[in-house]
């Protein structure tokens, strides 16, 4: 039984009143370790620890900062195996996909903000010949940042990287459905030389240690990701608190087909834009909206793709699907599949849920989906699934694939599929979402801004704009 442990003050501990809560494997539906159920007193003890380093942290000179940050990615890097199959146990996405995008991703966000941290600058304001001001961006203190499970590893550094980058103490959770990675990036971090104290990490419940780390009076900014629901909770309680608060939270993200589009290229980032890690990305494409003249054509391509694609072992090597992440999440989805045909849809292919042999035969796994029929306005079509579920559109002119796909309450990221220059600018500058990719999907470029309008959240991560969200600014004025 694999059994993990808070990492606080540089080492790693029991949680203090030694309670735990069960990890399960999707791929077998069985309790494979136990994660520690932490509570305040764990919190106490990683805020005191924190409040210890932070002096120390904050005055460490950038170069020697962003040798420390450049340390982690390397430890990344040299256990990429191992990170890699414990993501695949923990999360249920096939061993392939972890090897190939969420460690290195990993290890890419702590070398980005290695060399972010020496490049960050402040701005200056000349009142000339009278005063000038300059601006100072500083390290704020001790900071939370909470992560969801779709992608562990990726983006419980993608907060952390910046906010350490940026001088401050961090209190980190992850999922408590995917803490491996997590528990594993604490030794190292210690081995890279972090000190002590700089980073917690701490397991439990969202309702519990989640929502301790954000009310606690001295973490003084939130960084959260996951879904619309918690960060309105999340919002909701600390708006009198006044603290930073950065929001990524869920989508419903539109794919709009033009007729003109490279067709084979578009099926095929269509098909990966749908189905990756079961669909369990926050930027998948959800409603697949398609022009009219095509959309016999492309539903017959995707829905023959879609057919060559079967759940597997996510352990297998030829794995390209794995497993939904708790039986919890499986039943969701799978009730919106029902719903959607409640309300009208026809499932094209897929549906059901599949009983795999063997090891895998108690596992959480479903046949990736296409449904169409619906309206726009039906329930699956405007509530997140964050599953292997797609949704097929036809539509006749720009602006009635523009007003489909802006008929929602988020606006995280969007796909558009056309080879015509001003069709692709034109509805790029009116899409409501955070990120248009066009014919492209998931092409990130780290300095560039990321988040979502709406309900998808509030603020962006990436770049600069993390460096300032994990920073107070404080303008001097020096008259003369
Ligand atoms: P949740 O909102 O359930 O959980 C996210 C994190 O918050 C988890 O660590 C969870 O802990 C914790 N948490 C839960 N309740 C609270 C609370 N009251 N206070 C503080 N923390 C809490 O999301 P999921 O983990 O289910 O993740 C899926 C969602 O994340 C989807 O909606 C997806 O779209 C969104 N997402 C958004 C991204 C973006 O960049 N915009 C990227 C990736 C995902 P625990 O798991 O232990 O309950």
């Amino acid at each position: 039984m694999d059994i993990l442990q808070n990492f606080i003050d540089g080492c790693y501990q029991d949680p203090i009143r030694k309670k735990y809560l069960d990890n399960i494997e999707p791929a077998t539906g069985l309790v494979y370790g136990q994660i520690p159920n932490s509570c305040q007193d764990d919190i106490e003890l990683a805020i005191s620890a924190a409040e210890k380093a932070f002096p120390q942290w904050q005055a460490t000179p950038l170069e020697q900062r962003a040798d420390i940050l450049y340390a982690i990615a390397q430890g990344i890097e040299s256990q990429l195996d191992e990170l890699a199959l414990a993501e695949s146990i923990d999360n249920g996405k096939p061993i392939s996909l972890a090897k190939t995008v969420d460690i290195p991703r990993a290890a890419s966000n702590f070398k980005f903000f290695a060399h972010a941290c020496s490049q960050f600058a402040s701005e200056s304001h000349s009142m000339t010949s009278t005063a000038t001001n300059y601006t100072l961006r500083q390290a704020i203190g001790i900071v939370g940042c909470i992560s969801p499970w779709n992608l562990p590893l990726y983006l419980f550094t993608w907060k952390i990287a910046p906010a350490l980058a940026a001088g401050n103490c961090v209190i980190a959770k992850p999922s408590e459905v995917t803490p491996k990675t997590a528990a594993l990036l604490g030794e190292i971090c210690q081995t890279a030389g972090l000190p002590k104290g700089v980073l917690n990490i701490l397991h439990g419940t969202g309702t519990n240690v989640g929502s301790a780390i954000c009310n606690h009076k001295k973490i003084k900014a939130i960084s959260f990701t996951g879904g619309t629901i918690t960060g309105a909770a999340i919002a909701t309680q600390l708006a009198p608190q006044f603290k930073k608060l950065s929001l990524e939270l869920g989508g419903k993200n539109p794919a709009l087909v033009f007729a003109d589009c490279d067709f084979d290229a578009t099926v095929e980032q269509v098909f990966r834009a749908s189905f990756a890690n079961q669909g369990q990305i926050c930027l998948c494409a959800s409603r697949i909206y398609i022009e009219r003249p095509l959309f016999e054509k492309f539903k017959r391509a995707l829905v023959a793709k879609t057919q060559a694609l079967q759940p597997e072992d996510p352990l297998a090597q030829s794995s390209k699907m794995g497993a939904i992440v708790s039986k919890a999440h499986l039943d969701k989805v799978l009730g919106y599949i029902e719903l959607a045909k409640s309300e009208g849809g026809k499932v094209l292919i897929g549906g059901e849920q599949v009983h795999l042999t063997g090891r895998c035969a108690k596992g959480y796994f479903l046949q990736p989906t296409i449904i169409e029929g619906l309206t726009n306005k039906a329930q699956c079509n405007q509530e997140e699934i964050f599953g292997p579920v797609i949704t097929l559109h036809a539509f006749d002119t720009d602006e009635e694939a523009l007003a489909l796909a802006n008929e929602s309450q988020y606006g995280l990221a969007a796909t558009l599929w056309t080879n015509n220059l001003g069709r692709a600018h034109r509805l790029s500058e009116q899409l409501n979402t955070g990120i248009v990719w066009v014919n492209c999907w998931l092409l990130r470029d780290l300095r560039t801004p990321f988040g979502g309008m709406n309900n998808s959240g509030l603020g962006r991560e990436g770049g600069f704009e993390a460096m300032r969200f994990f920073t107070e600014s404080k303008n001097i004025c020096i008259k003369y």
